[in-house]
């Protein structure tokens, strides 16, 4: 990141981590190296095969998924002259995780001209939430981009440190077993 004379915030361009990356970053750095080394988790898992199902149906009407580089977005669409991006989770549970995905999400399309705003969706709770990027975003996304390369470059994975998300995770019965 570069400082103009005039305090504006010059951005360089992101490597492709993908929006999944920071995703499980903000859940569980552990989680994210075992994905990132395509360690996959296991495939019955209840909740794995539901959130297939959710971003399958779940607004079918408005489209599939849209990929830009190593993200896939869960919808672009355009309302009243703007361009959204849409995320879809099963819960609100991991609401800042889901909102700093969807932050990067628009700031890919920044990077390649696209202005979007966000809009996370959670249809069983009937919730939404509205993601704007800013400066305070980009610096922030900027930050966990150079954590991620780091913790990705460590040769084993972090140890296991029980999280809320345990629960739900995948990994569960590999880190815990
Ligand atoms: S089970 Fe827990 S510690 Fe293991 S990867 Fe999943 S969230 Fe991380």
């Amino acid at each position: 990141m570069k400082e103009d004379d005039d305090d504006s915030v010059s951005l360089a361009p992101l490597p492709h981590i993908g929006g999944t990356y920071i995703w499980y970053y903000m859940i569980c750095r552990r989680e994210l190296w075992l994905m990132a080394h395509a360690v996959n988790p296991d495939e019955d898992d209840p909740n794995i095969e539901y959130g297939r199902f959710l971003h399958e149906r779940a607004y079918a009407r408005e489209g599939h998924e849209v990929a830009v580089d190593s993200s896939k977005m869960d919808r672009v669409i355009e309302r009243d002259g703007e361009v959204i991006v849409v995320e879809i989770k099963k819960s609100s549970r991991a609401i800042d995780s889901a909102r700093t995905q969807l932050a990067y999400y628009l700031f890919e399309l920044e990077q390649r001209g696209i202005h979007a705003k966000g809009e996370l969706r959670f249809p069983e709770e009937k919730r939404k939430d509205v993601v704007a990027l800013d400066d305070d975003w980009r610096k922030r996304l900027l930050e966990i981009q150079e954590d991620i390369n780091d913790l990705v470059a460590l040769p084993v994975p972090p140890p296991a440190t029980r999280v809320s998300w345990c629960a739900h995770c995948g990994y569960a019965e590999f880190c815990w077993s």
